[in-house]
């Protein structure tokens, strides 16, 4: 009896440990899934400010063509006033008037386009400088995000290993039969090979323990498997 509650004690201890590796993998992949999610959000105001820009190029190619065709117009009216002095007949004269009245037109209309362009330069100027200042902050997040989790991500696997060699430790200290049951459990079950008893059931499983079965887990003197799940019982907390 003395042995087996030696053993039942460093089951306890196992199950300890082994909570606290799959704890602390829990947290660096909470802090993974963070860094990731802060590098996603730096990655989408990149591409807002991409497009701000290809609408600032947009605007400017419209607007410099827009300059090319008012020049365009503005030649044509000068070349038609110039022809107006040497015309020979009504009917020519009438027709570089109307020549000249189509040039003022193409003029004012390329004219409210250069408007247009500008005030959209102008906004995605401005839309630019947010998204680029905004770019920044979620960049610098980013980054510190970043060295945050290497920095955790290192002190995490000096803890690793601390925790799998007190596991190594213990495991040598089980016997025979003990380790071999718990070893079994580890590669079909995973890190809850041990697992406590919780409100009279298994905290693998959930089965409901025979009030027998949770008394002798209580009192700690063999070792007790579920019936629901073939895990080891311990008794870790009141419950
Ligand atoms: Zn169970």
């Amino acid at each position: 009896v003395q042995g087996q509650q030696e053993q039942v004690g460093i089951l306890l201890e196992l199950m300890d440990v082994d909570e606290r590796i799959r704890s602390l993998k829990r947290r660096v992949d909470a802090h993974a899934a963070e860094k990731q999610r802060k590098a996603m959000e730096a990655q989408l105001v990149s591409t807002g400010l991409a497009q701000e820009q290809a609408r600032l190029a947009g605007a400017e190619k419209r607007h410099r063509d827009a300059v090319r065709e008012v020049e365009v117009s503005r030649t044509r009216k000068r070349e038609s006033e110039a022809k107006l002095q040497s015309v020979k007949t009504n009917d020519e004269y009438r027709a570089l008037l109307k020549e000249i009245e189509a040039a003022k037109e193409n003029m004012k209309r390329w004219e409210e386009t250069i408007a247009h362009a500008q005030e959209e330069e102008e906004a995605a100027k401005r839309m630019g400088a947010t998204v680029a200042g905004e770019l920044q902050e979620k960049e610098l997040a980013a980054r510190d995000e970043s060295a945050r989790f290497e920095e955790n991500l290192s002190a995490a696997r000096l803890e690793q290993r601390e925790l799998i060699s007190n596991r190594t430790a213990l495991i040598e200290r089980l016997s025979a039969p003990v380790r071999a049951k718990y070893e079994r459990l580890w590669s079909s079950k995973g890190d809850t090979a041990i697992v406590g008893v919780r409100q009279g059931s298994c905290g693998g499983c959930h089965y409901n323990l025979p009030p027998q079965t949770v008394n002798e887990v209580r009192g700690g003197q063999r070792l007790m498997l579920c019936e629901g799940c073939g895990r080891i019982l311990v008794w870790s907390q009141p419950g």
